[in-house]
C-alpha cells in the first residue's frame, strides 16, 4: 500500500502537524511519498521521495497550482491514498483533487478500522466506520488524532514546478484581529466545559483562573451557548495552546478539544465521570463535581 502525503508549510515554516501524516501512514503500514510546497531550507525528515515545489514561486497557498502539483505527483506515484491534514488547506484542496481523480474522499479520519477508516459523527459524540466507495481515495486526517512520527532519514528530493497558469495571486496571511485575550501566551489556563452547567456558573471557573494568575478557556459548547466569548475557545476551531498548567473543568475530552491543549505541560481534569476521555491525557484526574471542588480549591489558593 502506498500513500502520497501532502505536507504543510506556513509563513516560511514547515508545520509540525506534517509529521502527523507520517504517523497516519505508519499506522497504516504504508509506503510513503510526500509533496510539499515549501523551501529546501526546511525539509521534513520523512525518508522516501519528497516532491518539493518552491513556495516563493508557487505561493504558500494557490489552489490552482498546488492542485496541479499534487496531480502530477499522483501520476508518478500512483498512490492508494492521497492524504491531507483536515486543516483549512486540506478542506480546500482535498475535494478538488478527489473530484479530478474521480475517487472517493473520506474526511476527518480519527482512526483506522477493520475495512475502512474511523470518523466522528453526531458532533463527534459517536464514531463510525467509513469504507471508501472507490479502491483509491483522498483522505483528510483530524489534527491530533495520529501521533506524530519522524521516520528519519533525509528524503530523496525531486524539485517540481507547476506547469499551469493561475489567476490567483498569494499575497500573504492576515493575523486574526487581537481580541481581549491571547491564550497562546498564557502560562495557566482554566477551562470551563459544558459540565459547568450554565452561564451563571462560569465566574466560579474564572475565579480559579484569576487566583492562579491565568486565563479563562472554554470548550466549544460553552462558546456556542454564548456563555463565554469565542476568543477563549480551545480546540481545532479555537486556539491551540500549550501552557505550563491546564485545568479542564467539566470537559469530556473530545478529540477536537484535545487537539488544542494536549501539548500543555501539566494537565489537571476535574470531572464527575471517572471514565471521561480527558483522563487519558490528564496528569491528574479529580473525580468530583466542579461546582463543589473548584470553589474549595480557589478558597485554599
Ligand atoms: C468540526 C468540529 C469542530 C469542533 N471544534 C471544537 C473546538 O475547537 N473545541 C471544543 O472544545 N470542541 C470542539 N468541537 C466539539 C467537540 O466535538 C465536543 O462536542 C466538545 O469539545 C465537548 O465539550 P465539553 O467537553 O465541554 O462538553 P461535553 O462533551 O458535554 O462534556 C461535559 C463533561 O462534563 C462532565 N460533567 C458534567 N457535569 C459535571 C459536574 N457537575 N462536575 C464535573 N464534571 C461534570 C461530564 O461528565 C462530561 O465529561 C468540535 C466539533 C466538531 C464536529
Amino acid at each position: 500500500m502506498k500513500t502520497l502525503l501532502i505536507g504543510e508549510y506556513r509563513e516560511g515554516k514547515l508545520l509540525d502537524s506534517t509529521y502527523e501524516l507520517l504517523g497516519f501512514a505508519g499506522q497504516l503500514g504504508a509506503e510513503t511519498a510526500m509533496l510539499l510546497v515549501g523551501s529546501d531550507s526546511q525539509l521534513p525528515a520523512c525518508g522516501g521521495t519528497l516532491y518539493l515545489a518552491d513556495a516563493s514561486q508557487c505561493g504558500e497557498y494557490n489552489p490552482d497550482l498546488h492542485k496541479q502539483l499534487i496531480l502530477d505527483a499522483v501520476q508518478k506515484e500512483n498512490p492508494d491514498y492521497v492524504v491531507f491534514l483536515h486543516s483549512s488547506y486540506g478542506w480546500d484542496l482535498a475535494p478538488r483533487v478527489a473530484a479530478k481523480l474521480r475517487v472517493a474522499q473520506v474526511s476527518e479520519v480519527i482512526g483506522l478500522a477493520e475495512g475502512g477508516f474511523e470518523v466522528g459523527c453526531c458532533n463527534a459524540k459517536m464514531r463510525r466506520t467509513v469504507k471508501p466507495a472507490t479502491p483509491k481515495a483522498v483522505i483528510t486526517i483530524q489534527a491530533g488524532a495520529f501521533a506524530p512520527q519522524q521516520p528519519g532519514g533525509n528524503p530523496s528530493v525531486q524539485k517540481v514546478t507547476a506547469s499551469v497558469m493561475s489567476n490567483v495571486t498569494f499575497t500573504g496571511y492576515e493575523p486574526a484581529e487581537a481580541k481581549d485575550v491571547d491564550l497562546t501566551r498564557a502560562e495557566v489556563i482554566v477551562t470551563a466545559g459544558r459540565g459547568v452547567g450554565k452561564k451563571e456558573n462560569v465566574p466560579v471557573i474564572a475565579a480559579l483562573a484569576k487566583a492562579l494568575g491565568g486565563e479563562l478557556g472554554a470548550s466549544r459548547p460553552v462558546v456556542d451557548a454564548g456563555w463565554v466569548e469565542h476568543s477563549h475557545q480551545v480546540g481545532t476551531t479555537g486556539q491551540t495552546v500549550s501552557p505550563k498548567l491546564y485545568i479542564a473543568c467539566g470537559v469530556s475530552g473530545a478529540i477536537q478539544h484535545l487537539a488544542g491543549m494536549k501539548k500543555s505541560d501539566f494537565i489537571v481534569a476535574i470531572n464527575k465521570d471517572k471514565d471521561a476521555p480527558i483522563g487519558e491525557v490528564a496528569d491528574v484526574l479529580v473525580v468530583a463535581d466542579v461546582l463543589q471542588f473548584v470553589p474549595a480549591l480557589t478558597a485554599k489558593l
